[in-house]
């Protein structure tokens, strides 16, 4: 449906002055922004936030107890385990749903196990297509699923970045004691 032509806002923008028409101070002042930032890029206090990746690494991603940060940074997926060792998921089927992504694939099946009735026998997140808004973790009832800090995970194919659970539970291994990947 067309918009009504008393809905549409038309804005002009602001006439240049005889200075900005001449673009030559507005160049001058952004090669100066330019010098500033060359010249306060070393040593202490400086203003450049390049880093020497890998050798450097992020440390403002603070790692807490149980691996997790408590920034407000959401990195790379895990699936937690119990305290016996099983995939903690009861596949409620709460994240697939809230996910805006569709970037979570579970196949629930009966449990093996007396203290639940379903758990995930296929659970896959494809990496590559979350957007990392953390609203899986929000959502589920039992702490299963959580986003680590770990953010630098590479993949020779698209295939490897759809996590299946025996790699989210990998994951889980090598986080909880805040160990890097
Ligand atoms: S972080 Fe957001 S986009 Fe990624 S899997 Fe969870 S709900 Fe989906
Ligand atoms: S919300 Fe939690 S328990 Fe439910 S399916 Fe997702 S990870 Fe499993």
């Amino acid at each position: 449906m067309p918009i009504p032509e008393q809905d549409v806002v038309r804005i002009s923008p602001p006439p240049m002055t005889r200075a900005e028409s001449l673009y030559i101070p507005e160049v001058v002042k952004g090669f100066g922004t330019t010098l500033r930032h060359f010249f306060t890029s070393f040593g202490q206090g400086r203003t450049s936030r390049t880093m020497q990746y890998p050798e450097v690494r992020r440390e403002d991603l603070r790692v807490e107890e149980g691996g997790l940060n408590k920034s407000n940074f959401r990195g790379v997926h895990r699936l937690n385990r119990d305290e016996q060792g099983r995939v903690k998921c009861v596949a409620c089927m709460m994240c697939p749903t809230i996910c805006p992504a569709r970037c979570i694939h579970i196949e629930a099946a009966e449990s093996p196990w007396q203290d639940r009735e379903k758990y995930p026998a296929k659970f896959e997140i494809d990496e590559l297509r979350c957007i990392y808004c953390g609203m899986c973790e929000e959502a589920c009832p039992v702490d299963a699923i959580e986003l680590t800090p770990e953010y630098d995970i590479v993949g020779a194919s698209r295939q490897e970045m759809i996590f299946d659970k025996e790699k989210l539970l990998h994951v889980y291994d090598v986080t909880i004691g805040g160990k890097p990947m």
